[in-house]
């Protein structure tokens, strides 16, 4: 089957759910036996999301080749099974820069450089190569329509129908209906003039979903069918619902997908989603509830823990529990102490960066060692366990990591150049930080020991997770720690680096470099996730 496009825009308000929307809609699809694909198109002008605070746009979502990615292509892995890429994602600034190199290198052969048709042809040919070994992708646009700033992407999908042909292209227009209580009605104005919008520049959206927190009753939708240029069928509705895992279900019982299954002439099975069955039935059925604490320092913007929060729902689906979040400022414990950590039946410290909050997170980590209160602890999370037992069991008084004491006498956090050679030789290397070092990021291995909490709960040797971080555990340090009771699980393929920690005489103590959360989803969980809402649980009653 040649690839089909649907190409998904917003209008009205940002907000309005258009990632998850699209994640559901390409869940559906997928659940008829198509093969299909999500891209998301970001206007701003970094080449990536990586350097972008998590308290701006949220966390940044790695992929398993190592991209550095929004956190929409987080909530695509989570509702479909294709696994994102670095072709997933495209910026400006990575459309620019692109165009930028060829310009240099001769490749443009003279011509004058311009947003059209150099900006826009480099667009479509990353859309074209992303989608082309699926039967649908589903394009998304960040930002809202009438942006100044994403208009060469609407540009650029605008021309793909003429490129490609209309029937295999369609645009999709997410927007809102507000309720207006005074009035008691639900208002279509801002749609119509968010359709107006896209059209003066040539879209004519062929499918509306209208999001409201009402219901939108059937005259009104007539209303929008008439202003739009649209078929009555062809206007969806969208009310807000307790549980995301419920739009799929939405979606498909107005024959969304019918509806563009029949527009692309593509035969296919009826869509089938007992999975999601499954993930509504745990979501309903749960036994109880335990509190979860997360103690980070960008607690401001829940999104900047978007991936942990949806894996510890996960972990609270396959143990039939609800899961109460309390998103807890790291800060906050150091002004206040560790009496704002009472109440909860497990503790996780995330990952992070910088020097900002490291203390009351320390403070976090012995409180939950000492209380025997399960501990989750994730890339820096794992970084800050070690040095709080290399202080407060091993007595390593100057414990640290190089990323916040560059001199520390005992840095068993460092960067691999300050202590292991080119060749991969560990030998104590000169304490020069390189702040330009390289991330370790993307899927890699790492070989659990057997006799571990961590092999009992993955039940398998070898583990493949995702990577974020730039300093890594000092191997040549390691010993004295070891030796005071803290046990490594899990090392990389290669043996050298120290991935996944435990805390034998305690009731569930995991840390691990990587990022597990990346790789969770409502069908499947993730062990660790399902063991610490487990352990959780079991500590408290
Ligand atoms: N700042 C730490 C590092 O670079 C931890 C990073 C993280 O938690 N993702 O190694």
């Amino acid at each position: 089957m040649k690839t089909n496009y649907i190409f998904v825009t917003g209008g009205v308000v940002s907000s309005l759910g258009k990632g998850i929307t699209t994640a559901s809609l390409a869940a559906v699809l997928e659940s008829r036996g198509l093969n299909v694909t999500i891209m998301k198109l970001d206007p701003y002008i970094n080449v990536d999301s990586g350097t972008i605070s998590p308290i701006q746009h949220g966390e940044v979502f790695v992929t398993k080749d190592g991209a550095e990615t929004d956190l929409d292509l987080g909530h695509y892995e989570r509702f479909i099974h294709t696994k994102m890429t670095r072709l997933n994602n495209l910026t400006t600034g990575c459309v620019y820069s692109e165009v930028l190199r060829k310009e240099r290198s001769g490749y443009y052969l003279g011509a004058t450089i311009q947003v059209i048709p150099h900006i826009t042809n480099e667009i479509k040919e990353r859309i074209i190569s992303c989608g082309s070994k699926h039967d649908i992708i589903l394009v998304e646009i960040g930002g809202t329509v009438g942006d100044i700033e994403s208009l060469p992407f609407l540009e650029a999908i605008r021309q793909m129908s003429s490129d490609i042909g209309r029937s295999r292209t369609l645009y999709l227009h997410l927007t809102l209906v507000p309720y207006i209580s005074v009035a008691g009605e639900v208002k279509t104005k801002p749609t119509q003039r968010s359709v107006k919008e896209l059209l003066s520049i040539g879209i004519q959206p062929d499918i509306l979903i209208c999001r409201s927190d009402h219901v939108i009753p059937k005259n009104e939708c007539a209303k929008i069918s008439l202003f739009c240029n649209l078929t009555e069928n062809a206007v969806f509705t969208l009310k807000d619902v307790d549980s995301i895992y419920k739009i799929p279900f939405l979606l498909k019982k107005q024959k969304l997908d019918d509806y563009i299954c029949n527009r692309f002439n593509i035969i296919s099975n009826e869509a089938d989603l007992s999975e999601w069955e499954r993930v509504i039935y745990e979501d309903s059925s749960s036994k109880g509830k335990v509190n979860i604490g997360i103690i980070g320092k960008y607690v401001k913007l829940p999104d900047a823990y978007k991936s942990i929060i949806e894996a510890l729902k996960h972990g609270g689906l396959k143990n039939r529990l609800k899961i109460n979040i309390e998103l807890i400022d790291s800060q906050n414990i150091e002004s206040r102490g560790v009496d704002l950590l009472s109440g909860l039946n497990g503790i996780l410290v995330p990952g992070g960066f910088g020097e900002r909050g490291i203390k009351g997170k320390i403070l976090t980590v012995k409180y939950a060692r000492e209380n025997n209160i399960p501990y989750l602890g994730i890339c820096l999370g794992m970084q800050l366990a070690l040095i709080e037992f290399a202080i407060n069991v091993a007595h390593i008084k100057d414990a640290n990591s190089t990323e916040f004491k560059q001199n520390c006498e005992y840095p068993i956090i460092a960067l691999i150049t300050e202590w292991c050679d080119e060749k991969g030789n560990l030998e104590v290397r000169s304490k020069n930080s390189d702040l330009g070092g390289t991330m370790r990021v993307g899927s890699q291995s790492c070989n659990l020991i057997k006799d571990s909490l961590a092999f009992n709960i993955y039940g398998k040797e070898t583990i493949i997770e995702r990577h974020r971080h730039r300093y890594e555990v000092n191997n040549l340090l390691i010993d004295r720690i070891e030796k005071a009771g803290i046990k490594i699980s899990g090392r990389s393929v290669d043996n050298k680096l120290i991935e996944i920690i435990e805390i034998p005489n305690h009731p569930w103590f995991i840390a691990c470099q990587f990022h597990p959360e990346f790789t969770s989803t409502p069908i499947e969980g993730h062990p660790l996730f399902t063991g610490f809402i487990n352990a959780a649980n079991r500590c408290n009653n």
